[in-house]
């Protein structure tokens, strides 16, 4: 059988605005029978970068936490701190940035708990059988939640093609050390010249693995686990990650990392995805730039591979904007994602997820009017 994908177009009238349409979507698809009444429910977001504007608008979020508590449900606001050096990797910038773009008590009526504490440690580990992983390293926050609504805003990326709510799920709920298990096997390197030999690092390093060596920090990659806590703690932005490029490798270990959380919130999940401001990058840049497509609507469902297969072709189906970073396949049916990203084979994530049976990519799209 087919998953079922709601669809909401962004037509609107003075008798049916876009808030009335994502109630009857998330009733459409089913939000009562995933959440139950007097659960803790995670709503996954992204709250966009310092300088990004493509983050879905907290208007839409309030009208999805609105869902929630009307079936007498407490949700709350979530991500994790990112691995890179920037306003959201630690707690205390992120709910500021947060609060800055409006994701604040009084606009949704909900608090911003990050999903991996002040620093991006505070991590439950979960055991999957896979390829590259036996056990996945996912925000706490996340995992105990009774339930789980993914709200992704999908775009380009340039490392999985697109990002969407496998992406959201894979990536956006790992830790710290889990976002770097997924991005690298290389070890964190130190660039001399902007390192002071503050010694920092070494008290954060949980395994011994930093010393100083004529007044510079120095990584034992033979000791090191990969932890990524020396990373931002550095005052000096010196601790480097060393990114892999290997797009394939990467798009399976974020799906082992997608698989860690829909095993743990099996039939507690509901997935929507915003096909709005279709920006070419994600929303971790410090700008969103020229959309490649028109907007186009905003879809719910109880599977996390199907829903991005339907934004995908969604995406394709639309005539390109030739004024954005698009430079081809600018035809209805064209592949932009392989237009902006050409080495990368967004399908692998799909395909992937399919195989570890997270969802379906078949699908039936149903008009939510
Ligand atoms: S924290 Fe940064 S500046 Fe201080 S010793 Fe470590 S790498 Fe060098
Ligand atoms: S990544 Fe973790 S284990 Fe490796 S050097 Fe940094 S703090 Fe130590």
């Amino acid at each position: 059988m087919n998953a079922k994908i709601y669809f909401a177009d962004l037509r609107a009238n003075s008798s049916r605005n876009m808030s009335d349409k994502i109630h009857a979507l998330l009733d459409q698809a089913g939000i009562a029978s995933v959440i139950r009444n007097n659960n803790l429910v995670a709503v996954k977001v992204h709250f966009g970068e310092k300088g990004n504007t493509a983050f879905i608008r907290p208007i839409f979020i309030r009208d999805i936490l609105n869902s929630i508590s009307a079936l007498g449900n407490k949700p709350f606001l979530t991500d994790t701190n990112t691995l890179y050096r920037g306003e959201r990797s630690e707690a205390v910038s992120h709910v500021a940035i947060a609060l800055v773009h409006g994701f604040n008590f009084t606009a949704m009526a909900a608090p911003v708990i990050i999903a991996d504490g002040l620093r991006g440690a505070e991590e439950v580990r979960v055991p999957v059988k896979a390829k590259h992983f036996h056990e996945v390293l996912i925000g706490s926050a996340i995992i105990h939640a009774d339930a789980l609504v993914c709200v992704s805003h999908f775009k380009g990326h340039e490392l999985s093609g697109f990002g969407g709510a496998l992406k959201n799920l894979g990536m956006g709920c790992a830790s710290r050390e889990g976002k770097m298990k997924q991005h690298t096997d290389v070890c964190p390197a130190i660039e001399k010249k902007e390192c002071t030999g503050c010694g920092r690092c070494i008290a954060a390093c949980p395994v011994q693995a930093i010393a100083i060596t004529t007044k510079k920090a120095f990584i034992n990659n033979c000791l090191c686990i990969g932890c990524a806590k020396c990373i931002t703690i550095c005052p000096q932005g010196a601790v480097k990650i060393n990114w892999d490029e290997n797009s394939h490798l990467f798009q399976e270990k974020m799906i082992e990392y997608a698989l860690g959380v829909t095993q743990n919130k099996k039939h507690k999940m509901l997935f929507v995805n915003f096909l709005t401001d279709i920006s070419p990058q994600c929303d971790c840049y410090g700008h969103a730039d020229q959309c490649i497509v028109p907007d186009i609507g905003i879809l719910a469902s109880t599977d996390p591979v199907a829903i991005d297969q339907a934004s995908a072709d969604l995406v394709n189906s639309q005539y390109g904007n030739s004024c954005s970073a698009l430079k081809k396949n600018y035809e209805p049916f064209q592949d932009k994602f392989r237009a902006l990203y050409p080495s990368v084979d967004w399908e692998v994530q799909l395909d992937y997820a399919e195989q570890l049976r997270i969802g379906k990519r078949n699908y039936k799209l149903i008009n939510v009017l």
